[in-house]
């Protein structure tokens, strides 16, 4: 079990595989491809642009897999944390959907965006819940300025949101956690390293992240399995 002095301040980062266990396929679970597209090109401004109504269905598809998916023992290991922690642990997520929330996590900060929220391309209107999703034929949504309503994602080539934030807990952190990424998205891929030689960081997922060097300690196993005995039931 992962030790935690009343001193200490937890980063916890997730990413996909927090959520795998749930039924949310990761992209590269997939192959990185949806319908023979590489996830790249439904998911960037240059695919909004060329073809909005593909990006839609995307979205849409990931909208059904979320909107059925119900937490795992992971995502309800980290919520139980936070009500033992408070302030003290930080909780960011690349994920885009929300099942840490689901699972009782109030203070999540979600990197990469919300499935469920989405915002006008054109006007500063703030993000908004939205569920609905679309089947062929159907109108791209409009914002009341005229302007289109897409998902409120961080596509490929966009800068991630609230990092002022989330640079300012790296620095405060004394313990490094991620759990179920790659390593190789970045920004999130380089926190570890920002953080070496301030906190102890450990990995916890199935196989060695691609900058499984910079941990202290990789935990190889599922994150449902692994996270509740690592940070106490
Ligand atoms: P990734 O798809 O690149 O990698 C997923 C990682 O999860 C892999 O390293 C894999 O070994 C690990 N994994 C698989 N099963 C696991 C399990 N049971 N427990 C723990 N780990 C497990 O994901 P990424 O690094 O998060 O980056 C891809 C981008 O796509 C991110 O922005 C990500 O959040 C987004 N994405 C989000 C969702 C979601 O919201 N649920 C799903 C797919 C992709």
């Amino acid at each position: 079990m992962l030790a935690v002095s009343p001193t200490d301040r937890l980063f916890v980062l997730t990413g996909a595989g927090v959520s795998a266990e749930s039924g949310i396929p990761t992209f590269r679970g997939v192959g990185g491809l949806w319908r023979n597209h590489r996830i790249e090109e439904v998911a960037s401004p240059e695919a909004w642009r060329r073809n909005p109504y593909l990006v839609w269905e995307f979205y849409s598809m990931r909208r059904r897999v979320a909107a059925a998916a119900k937490p795992n023992p992971a995502h309800c290991a980290l919520a139980q944390l936070e009500a033992r922690l408070g302030k003290r642990l930080f909780l960011c997520t690349q994920n885009v959907d929300n099942l840490h929330e689901q699972a009782g996590s109030n203070r999540v900060v979600h990197m990469h965006g919300e499935l469920f929220k989405s915002r006008c391309d054109s006007c500063e209107r703030r993000p908004f819940e939205h569920t609905e999703t679309f089947e062929p034929p159907f109108e791209i949504p409009r914002c009341e300025c005229g302007g289109r309503i897409r998902p409120h994602i961080c596509w490929f080539g966009e800068v991630p949101f609230e990092l002022d934030r989330v640079f300012s807990e790296l620095e405060k952190c004394t313990i490094f956690m991620a759990v179920g990424t790659s390593g190789v998205v970045e920004p999130a891929a380089s926190f570890v390293a920002q953080v070496a030689g301030q906190a102890k960081t450990i990995y916890v997922g199935p196989e060695e992240p691609r900058n499984a060097h910079s941990f202290d300690e990789c935990c190889v196993g599922e994150a449902g399995k692994m996270l509740p005995d690592l940070l106490g039931r």
